[in-house]
Parts: C-alpha cells; sequence; structure tokens
C-alpha cells in the first residue's frame, strides 16, 4: 500500500512538470523511510537514481516541504520492489532467472583481440551527444546511452532502443558509438542496420565465403532498423550466434527497431528473448516544449536566429517526428537564404503552404467539438455528467489531447468539460495514456481524432 505522504507529494508533482516526464522519472518510486533526518526513495533503476537526484531534488525537497516533512537529507536506492512494475516509458528487463549465468563484476577487456586501430565503421560523425535536445519522451533513452558510455557491455547489454520513424534512433545509437570511440580510440565499433547485416550474409553464402568475423569480433556491435531482420531465419540464426559470441564476451550491443521485442511479427523466440536480458527503452515523439528546443537548436547550428513567434508556429503545426520538423526548417532556411530575408511568419507560411499547416490555433472547446464529433454525441453530453462509457470515454479522450496538444493544465482541462475538481482530469489523462499503450486501437483512435483536429 502506498503512503499518503507519499502519494501527496507524487500528486503534487505530477501537476507541475510535464506528463512524460513524471511517467519516466516518478510513477515507479515509493517511499521507503521518512524521518525527521532522512527521506529514502526507492526507484526502480539507476537512471531514475540519477535523475532524480540531478534535477529533481530540489522540487522534491520543495513539496515534502509543504507536505510537513523537512528532512535533512533525501536519498535515493535502487530497491526490488519498484523494480518489477513496468514502466509507462520504459521498462528493465534484468531479472535474475532471464539472465544467462555471466559474470557481471568482469571488466569489459578491450585488448583481447588484435584490432585494427581507428575502427568505428559506417558511424556518422554528425550524430553526436552534444546536438541531442533531451526532452520528454526521450530521457530515458538518453540516460541508457550515457549510462553504457560509462560502462560499455556491463549491465545494460543488450541496450534495445525502439520508437516511431525519425524520432532519434538512429542518432542516439550512432551518438553513443561517437561518443565511446571519442573516449578510448581503441574500442572497435561496428555499426549496420539489421538490412546490410542481411545482405553481407546472403552474399557470403552465395560467395561461399566466410561471414564477415568482423561483427563477432567488435567491441561494441550496434543493429540499427532491427525489424527488417524479422522472417529471415537465416540471416535470424546468423545474428543470434553473433549476438552469444558477444554478450558472452562481455561486448556492448546495442539495437534499434520501430516495435519492442515482444511486438516484433515472426521474430524467433530465442532472439527476441535475448534482447530482453538488457535494457529496453522506447522513444516516443517529443512534446511541444522539446520541439521548440529542438528547433532553436538547429537553427543554432545553422547560426540563423529563429524568433520565438516562427519557432513556435513550427512546433505547433509540425509534430509527428524530428525529421519532418528538421526538414520543415530547413526548407524555411534554404528559401530564406536564396531570397536574402530574414525568417518570418509570413515566409514560413508561404514556403510550408497554408494548406499543409492551419491558420489558427487549436482551442479546447475545438477539441471537445472534434472529438464529440468522432463519437457521433454531442458536445452537451460530453459537458454533462452521464457516465456511460459511450460519453465518458470520449470526454476522457478529449482530456487526454487537450493536455497532449494543447498543453493545458489539469484544472483548465477539468473546467473544459464542465467539472470543478482537477484530480478527474489527473486520472482521465493517465487513464487514456496508459490505454494508448496497452491497447492499439485505442491509440488508432486517439490518431484518428488528432489528424482530424488539425485538418
Ligand atoms: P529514426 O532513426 O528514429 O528514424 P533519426 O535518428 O534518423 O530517427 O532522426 C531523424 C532526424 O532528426 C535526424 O536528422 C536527427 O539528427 C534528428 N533528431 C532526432 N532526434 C533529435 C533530438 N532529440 N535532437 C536533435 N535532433 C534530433
Ligand atoms: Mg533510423
Amino acid at each position: 500500500m502506498a503512503s499518503p505522504l507519499w502519494q501527496a507529494v507524487l500528486g503534487e508533482i505530477e501537476v507541475t512538470i510535464p506528463r512524460a516526464s513524471f511517467a519516466t522519472w516518478f510513477k515507479n518510486t515509493t517511499l521507503l523511510k521518512s524521518d525527521p533526518n532522512e527521506v529514502v526513495i526507492g526507484v526502480p533503476n539507476v537512471f531514475t537514481k540519477q535523475q532524480l537526484e540531478e534535477k529533481y531534488q530540489s522540487l522534491l525537497q520543495k513539496t515534502l516541504d509543504k507536505n510537513g516533512v523537512k528532512p535533512q537529507k533525501i536519498t535515493f536506492t535502487i530497491h526490488e520492489e519498484t523494480q518489477l512494475q513496468p514502466a509507462a516509458a520504459g521498462q528493465q528487463h534484468a531479472t535474475a532467472e532471464s539472465k544467462p549465468n555471466l559474470n557481471t563484476e568482469r571488466q569489459t577487456d578491450w585488448s583481447v583481440k588484435p584490432k585494427p586501430k581507428l575502427h568505428k565503421s559506417n558511424l556518422n560523425s554528425k550524430y553526436t551527444f552534444d546536438n541531442f535536445v533531451v526532452g520528454a519522451g526521450n530521457e530515458l533513452a538518453y540516460a541508457a546511452a550515457q549510462a553504457i558510455v560509462k560502462n560499455p557491455g556491463d549491465k545494460y547489454n543488450p541496450l534495445f532502443l525502439y520508437g516511431g520513424v525519425g524520432l532519434g534512433k538512429t542518432h542516439l545509437i550512432q551518438a553513443i558509438g561517437n561518443e565511446i570511440f571519442r573516449k578510448n580510440p581503441d574500442v572497435w565499433i561496428e555499426y549496420i542496420s539489421s538490412d546490410q547485416f542481411s545482405k553481407e550474409f546472403i552474399s557470403s553464402v552465395l560467395q561461399k565465403k566466410t561471414f564477415p568475423e568482423r561483427y563477432r569480433n567488435a567491441d561494441v556491435l550496434i543493429v540499427d532498423d532491427m525489424q527488417f531482420i524479422a522472417g529471415k531465419e537465416k540471416t535470424e540464426e546468423e545474428f543470434f550466434h553473433t549476438f552469444n559470441a558477444l554478450h558472452q564476451a562481455n561486448k556492448q550491443i546495442i539495437i534499434s527497431s520501430d516495435k519492442p521485442p515482444g511486438s516484433i511479427p515472426t521474430l524467433e523466440e530465442r532472439l527476441r528473448n535475448r534482447f530482453e536480458w538488457g535494457m529496453t527503452a522506447d522513444i516516443q515523439s517529443p512534446d511541444f516544449e522539446t520541439r521548440m528546443a529542438i528547433i532553436q537548436s538547429k537553427a543554432r547550428q545553422h547560426q540563423i536566429s529563429v524568433s520565438a513567434e516562427v519557432t513556435e508556429y513550427l512546433a505547433t503545426h509540425i509534430q509527428s517526428n524530428i525529421r519532418e520538423l528538421e526538414g520543415a526548417l530547413t526548407k524555411v532556411l534554404a528559401h530564406c537564404e536564396m531570397t536574402t530575408q530574414p525568417v518570418s511568419l509570413n515566409i514560413v507560411e508561404q514556403v510550408l503552404g497554408s494548406n499543409s499547416v492551419k491558420k489558427q490555433r487549436l482551442t479546447d472547446k475545438q477539441v471537445v467539438d472534434k472529438t464529440a464529433k468522432y463519437f457521433n454525441v454531442t458536445t452537451h453530453e460530453i459537458l454533462s455528467s452521464r457516465r456511460e462509457k459511450t460519453i465518458s470515454q470520449p470526454r476522457q479522450i478529449a482530456m487526454y489531447l487537450m493536455r497532449n496538444e494543447l498543453h493545458l493544465s489539469f484544472p483548465v482541462i477539468a473546467k473544459a468539460v464542465g467539472r470543478k475538481d482537477h484530480t478527474t482530469a489527473i486520472h482521465s489523462v493517465d487513464k487514456i495514456d496508459k490505454e494508448i499503450t496497452r491497447n492499439s486501437s485505442m491509440r488508432q483512435t486517439v490518431q484518428e481524432i488528432k489528424e482530424r483536429l488539425y485538418a
């Protein structure tokens, strides 16, 4: 049973920080001890511990204070029980049963085999941690990536990173490679897409050559877009052996995919099982603030100043993924450079086409109206106190969309659906959030409504 104090603290923190940050860093915490000297908080993994220590100490201090607890210090400890609860934004799979009996204490020995110096095949040096913007949606993946740079081949092996297109998977996994290489140029790093792996494998079979040894000899093997290996039985088998050889030698394996291991169809069970040995982290779509930060960062890289107005316009209108956001900005910047005009809202609208982007800001009322319409109920019904599912569910989804698309506070959201109590809004948003992760038809529904909001 959760402590009432901790529930109160979490309740307050939930409404003060972005939703994704809360889900990533606070949801699976527990209060283990609370006395005037010390508050001890149980956390599920080392990433959460680091993040809470570095970023949320003072917020926790303040919030505990508000609830009448003024400890001299706050400590975080990795707690077995919290570890077992799946986190919303990422999950750590590292149970004793599923792990082979490897000596985890052993440090990776980078020098067992002779290998070419300066080997980091195929890594693109433009992908670095420096130019990777961290925000809600990729915090956990970023933390995992950092942990691997510190101790490759150690605890989080393999790292399995998954998420939709254009959200930064390739950037992040290559940044790990580049950073490990920067710290130690003797480390042998191989980066390859699963597709390429498969092609090389097939061609080695056809030419009756042995498959390139280099993958089994690498210190760090990074495989991008693992989903493409699914169903290619012989390649899967070859990769299985490569994986085992590397894992047994405590070499770091990093994998990206568009889906979690359990959802890649026709992936061999034994591979799926291995992918879940280490750390699984997802990357989700960036929220509004992160989109703003990304645009500003890219503009800075081009050494062009972009006004807050333009940044906000782009962040509001291009939501799907970072690649598109980057593409839109590049298009605008190129246009301005050619015509030697400064970047203005007018030009952005002109370049991106007024049809492709909505002219007006979406309002809370429009969200309610359009959600109601999608479900064939009336706005009046949404605002009523009726509780049957046909009405309560559209109401909850409308609240969810107001939170995620308009970034409204919980009290404002509650008011928009005719409620006085903001906890209703918190619970509704949370409920839909959970359902989206569990249930693909809910995800689809919300996506469709989202598209209509901006149509
Ligand atoms: P994915 O592999 O998930 O499809 P990419 O890694 O290719 O996505 O990212 C698409 C583009 O967006 C790349 O140019 C990448 O540099 C950029 N990008 C993605 N995430 C970020 C981020 N958090 N900060 C800065 N740029 C990003
Ligand atoms: Mg990619």
